[in-house]
């Protein structure tokens, strides 16, 4: 026999079932809710009273007589704009912020430009940036008191626990405690939670959750900003490792390769595979310098000029290193999907042809996984620390 429930956990449960269908139904009426929840109407009426005078639920209008089918009825919803989470990106040519809702919903997405190029700024100095302007963006919205959760997505190697970068080469960090600073941004008196991630990690989280990877569970994504790193989601879960760094395919070494890496090794994967070293290749074999944009991905930039025979082969020659690459890491855990990410998405079409055509041949059995680009495009790292935040801010208020 199961453990009789206190009244206290009772209501809390009843409470917490209401709250679920106010998030998903969208503005509702009391009896409603009473029969998507199969409470008792008074039951439902008194927790969306308590709710109300909480501000987790307000009036929203009254439903005509001819759709409720007898009477006018006061229409409730779920106040997803009392407070609000904030998603930061750092990466090697962008840093951004999303602000959103409790129910997820992006209320601002800017890009923003502290001082000085994106790359290579002091850490301290690119957080302050960012952090004031969601100051700004916050004050328009009921102040900083409102936000409950921030997460941080960072182009490098992050350990999640202590929610430092390890390692960064292509914005030049190393040991940074990103979570401090932005706590320490912030001010110590609002006690925010500030969750970090690696980029290709909180890209895989998005796409799995709401993008190209919905309902697969096993799933290896690729990711690219100006160094090459990988995710996965093994049995709808994401592989973090012991320590929350799993996924550095782009310092695997590339055997017979001699370039030095940003991490500081030679002959890694990234080497050979990320746009930088891709537009270094071109330049190398025509002698010909190629566009540089502050701001616009490499691989973005070689897209424009995919037409040139030079730009198309090195492509699809680093697509096959990469393929060779991402298929060591299908070898082990067998998915059904490779997503690309990041500037992947934006890279000249022979990148991906470059990988399909690897997978396929180091495919054994079965045929390779189906190669697709995210569907949440370059916002997915963006997206997944906002969810990670929203997991966070909802873990600690249960509404
Ligand atoms: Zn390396």
């Amino acid at each position: 026999m199961g453990r009789i429930q206190g009244s206290g956990s009772l209501r809390e449960a009843n409470t917490r079932l209401v709250v679920e269908q106010l998030r998903h139904s969208g503005p509702t009426t009391r009896p409603a809710l009473a029969r998507s929840t199969g409470l008792a109407k008074q039951t439902v009426s008194t927790i969306v009273a308590r709710l109300m005078t909480d501000g987790i639920a307000r009036e929203a209008g009254i439903q005509p007589a001819e759709r409720s089918g007898g009477r006018p009825a006061v229409l409730v919803e779920y106040a997803a704009d009392r407070a609000y989470v904030a998603g930061l990106e750092i990466g090697v040519g962008r840093t951004r912020i999303m602000l959103a809702d409790l129910l997820g919903n992006a209320v601002v997405v800017q890009e923003v430009h502290p001082e000085g190029r994106s790359a290579r700024r002091p850490a301290e100095k690119l957080v302050a940036g960012l952090v004031g302007e969601l100051e700004r963006l916050l004050a328009e919205r009921g102040g900083l008191e409102r936000l409950h959760a921030v997460g941080v997505s960072v182009t490098g190697l992050v350990h999640p626990a202590s929610g430092s970068c390890v390692l960064a080469p292509n914005l030049g960090w190393r040991d940074v405690p990103v979570a401090g600073l932005v706590s320490a941004a912030i001010g110590s008196d609002a006690q925010v939670p500030v969750i970090v991630r690696g980029a290709a990690q909180a890209s895989l989280i998005a796409e799995h959750r709401e993008g190209a990877a919905v309902g697969e569970p096993d799933v290896v994504l690729v990711f690219e900003d100006e160094g090459v790193g990988a995710a996965v989601v093994e049995a709808d879960h994401l592989v973090e490792g012991v320590d929350g760094t799993a996924g550095e395919l782009g310092h695997c070494a590339w055997p017979g390769a001699e370039r030095r890496c940003g991490c500081g090794r030679r002959g890694c994967v990234e080497t050979l595979t990320s746009g930088p070293a891709v537009r270094r290749e071109i330049e190398a074999r025509t002698g010909r310098r190629l566009p540089r944009r502050p701001g616009t991905p490499t691989y973005a930039l070689l897209a424009e000029q995919a037409d040139e025979p030079a730009v198309a082969e090195a492509v699809r020659d680093a697509g096959r290193v990469l393929g060779t690459a991402v298929s060591w890491v299908t070898a082990i855990t067998a998915p059904r999907l490779v997503v690309l990410s990041g500037s992947l998405i934006a890279a000249p079409d022979q990148l991906r042809a470059g990988i399909v055509a690897s997978l396929r041949q180091r495919a054994l059995h079965g045929g390779p996984a189906r190669v697709v680009p995210g569907a949440l495009g370059a916002d997915a790292a963006l997206r997944g620390v906002v969810l990670l935040a929203l997991d966070r801010a909802r873990e600690s208020t249960a509404r």
